[in-house]
């Protein structure tokens, strides 16, 4: 089906709203929706009415199994594959015991007490400690604001996955409760204020940007690293790359097209229709995005997105890679988390706003956004840290591992005169007009504020972009701090006035505590990171470093007053990280030797052959691959030593020592792939995994 056919079956596999809307009793409905604000349980009599709705539903769009679908944790990585979610199908197929002939199956009900809750084992997820064999039992109950959907003739029920004692060991659970923090501090704060008083909820709002390469499925699978690692671990250039960024924006290559236009259609009858579809700066690299929504759905659809990508580069004999790095020296993928908040009456937080009350609201957001980054900067960074991410941040194609805020500089002036004494408002969000110099192409209208690429979160009309997400990473994780910083901020300023300070003397005194947190500069410039420091912003530039901030008390009393994680949970995403990245490093490591010793000494020898009596033909050749030898034995040593007792000894080890040790016999590597006689070389080259459609 194209894309064009599936807009007429739109919501075809999505039990969402207006379905639940037409098919339900109005009271059942009523308190279904209710629930979402009030998170009263479903009483049972109303569960049994949804479940039946939802099994007739279901088997009329041919559904045969349904499984809850629930997010582990991964620690950051999903490197191989993207993040995915896990799910258990069971069967809506019964059998009549009651049949006098033979047993005879029939399409069953579907139990209330399964759609609405689910049993297993959760020590075989990582958990950090909150789960362990002998103490195991783990539960998935429906996200009842995510909808149900029909993927490949299973209905999925998006859900929460918590163990016995009601510890978070998932994705959408954090990312939940930071939502309800929002509305919690968002209202307090607009009866603060005296602002949109009529809103009764808030939302936040996601709308991802997913970069991503695709190579053909055999190349992939003869090269161990990307199989193994998701990334290549060795490799040299082309001699044309992106130096002219020719890949950028030109036309998609006919058969990855293809993919995307199937990839769309389908993620169309899942209700998430793609917005935007396009090549990207390095060759072999493309993007796709939807049209943003409530984070929580939008996450989902995200993981399954991902999904869709492999399961249809797959049938198309193609490999499609969401690794953040997966070749050195060219671009590596991004996963811009585009964020905002909003009330139900439809007023967004990050909109400038025409009108008085709309503007205000504007400025009193953005001093709420500058505290929480500010003086939980160290959080955001974690919130993007892991091994994958390690090579981006920070190098020139993506922006720095410092979190500061651009809301754009004629509002960083604005801010300064609020410091400075004077009003609320006055900042003019107009659009100027430019002209073209030419006579037939009409003036452009530009918005007030410029866009800032350097930024890791800067202002973009309406919402403001994360630009530092791991391109394989769950949106849940950091949609979840910047819910949690935004919803302290909210807690921060609203506190001020119910205090009894003005709403406009309350808003200059958090733009001044957080001041230093606005940079409107270039980001990828070598002057920051010293300015940084002297502004005294973080600058982490490791995962080991990020990670070793995140169990903080100070985080550790922001995750509790906001209700999002206990301390003893907030630990437990720690352990989670680093076990995730000291994993990663070691395959890594591994692989790579394992790579060296079966497939490039081996050709190296060969070519060494041919050069026997022509020493001066042989030139550097024997030099070099020696030395490839001799560094690959330094890193078998760096492997081969026990490991460190605790997890971030352990992860400082890896990527102090192991890390730099890889680069090292990469280096000479890629010096000898430029010698060995063509056809020597025992994996797919760069230039045909990159050049091949
Ligand atoms: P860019 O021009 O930055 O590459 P794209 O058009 O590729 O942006 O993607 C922008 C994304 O931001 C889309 O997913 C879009 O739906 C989303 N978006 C737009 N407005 C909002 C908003 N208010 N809140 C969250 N996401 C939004
Ligand atoms: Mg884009």
């Amino acid at each position: 089906m194209s894309s064009q056919d599936a807009i007429g079956t739109m919501s075809a596999a999505i039990f969402d709203e207006n379905t639940m809307a037409s098919k339900l009793p109005k009271d059942v409905f009523e308190r279904f929706m209710g629930a979402m604000i009030s998170g009263e349980p479903t009483s049972a009599a109303d569960q049994k009415v949804i479940a039946d709705v939802l099994f007739t539903w279901a088997r009329a769009q041919g559904a045969v199994d349904f499984a809850h679908w629930f997010f582990p944790i991964r620690g950051g990585s999903g490197a191989v594959g993207g993040a995915v979610g896990a799910f258990k199908m069971d069967t809506m197929i019964d059998l009549d015991f009651s049949s006098k002939m033979a047993n005879k199956p029939f399409f069953g009900v579907l139990p209330h007490e399964r759609l609405f809750q689910g049993e297993t084992d959760g020590s075989s997820f990582p958990n950090g400690g909150l789960r362990v064999t002998h103490s195991a039992a783990a539960f998935t109950t429906w996200d009842r604001s995510s909808p149900p959907m029909i993927v490949d003739g299973v209905l999925r029920i998006p859900c929460a996955f918590v163990t016995h004692f009601g510890k978070c060991i998932d994705e959408k659970t954090p990312l939940l409760r930071s939502m309800d923090a929002v509305r919690t501090q968002g209202l307090r704060m607009l009866k603060a204020v005296g602002l949109a008083t009529s809103a009764k909820n808030m939302y936040s709002y996601l709308g991802w940007e997913q970069e991503f390469f695709v190579v053909p499925a055999d190349l992939y699978k003869a090269r161990p690293d990307l199989v193994n690692c998701g990334r290549t671990l060795m490799g040299k250039l082309p001699t044309r790359n992106q130096q002219m960024d020719l890949n950028y924006f030109a036309p998609v290559p006919e058969k990855v097209n293809q993919l995307m236009n199937t990839v769309q259609a389908e993620m169309m009858k899942v209700g998430c229709p793609i917005a935007v579809k396009h090549n990207e700066v390095a060759p072999a690299q493309h993007e796709m995005s939807p049209i943003y929504c409530v984070a929580n759905a939008s996450a989902d659809n995200n993981v399954l997105f991902m999904e869709i990508m492999n399961r249809e580069s797959a049938r198309m004999g193609l490999m499609t890679l969401f690794h953040e790095k997966p070749f050195a020296g060219i671009n590596g993928n991004g996963k811009h988390a585009n964020w905002s908040i909003g009330t139900d009456t439809g007023l967004n937080f990050f909109y400038p706003g025409k009108t008085e009350e709309h503007a205000k609201l504007y400025v009193t957001a953005l001093a709420c956004l500058a505290y929480g980054l500010c003086q939980h900067n160290e959080l955001v960074r974690c919130s993007v840290a892991h091994a994958g991410n390690d090579h981006r941040l920070g190098a020139q194609e993506a922006p720095p591992a410092i979190i500061s805020l651009y809301p754009g500089q004629l509002f960083e002036a604005h801010v300064d005169s609020i410091i400075a004494g004077g009003d609320i408002l006055g900042y003019k969000a107009e659009k100027k007009m430019q002209t073209t110099g030419c006579a037939a192409a009409m003036p452009v209208e530009a918005p007030t504020e410029d866009r800032n690429r350097t930024a890791p979160f800067p202002f973009c009309g309406n919402r403001f972009e994360f630009r530092a997400v791991g391109s394989s990473q769950n949106c849940s994780f950091p949609i979840m701090v910047c819910n949690t910083i935004m919803a302290s901020g909210m807690a921060a300023l609203a506190s001020l006035i119910e205090g009894g300070m003005s709403h406009r003397d309350a808003v200059a005194d958090m733009f001044k505590q957080n001041r230093h947190v606005i940079f409107t500069g270039n980001g990828y410039s070598k002057e920051w990171p010293v300015e940084a420091v002297k502004r005294g912003l973080p600058n982490l530039v490791t995962t080991p470093m990020a990670v070793a901030t995140w169990a903080s008390d100070k985080n550790k009393a922001l995750f509790e007053a906001m209700k999002v994680f206990t301390p003893e949970e907030t630990d437990a995403r720690a352990e989670v990280m680093y076990e995730a990245y000291v994993t990663t490093l070691r395959v890594e490591g591994e692989t790579l030797v394992h790579m060296i010793d079966t497939g490039i000494v081996p050709a190296c020898a060969k070519d060494l052959e041919k050069y026997k009596g022509f020493a001066k033909l042989a030139g550097g050749r024997e030099a070099l691959y020696v030395g490839v030898v001799e560094e690959t034995e330094k890193l078998k040593n760096l492997l081969a030593a026990p490991h460190k007792e605790h997890l971030a000894d352990e992860a400082n080890y890896l990527c102090e020592q192991l890390k730099p040790q890889m680069e090292a016999v990469r280096a000479l590597v890629d010096q000898a792939e430029g010698l060995l006689e063509a056809g020597l070389y025992p994996f797919p080259t760069y230039e045909a995994l990159l050049y091949s459609h």
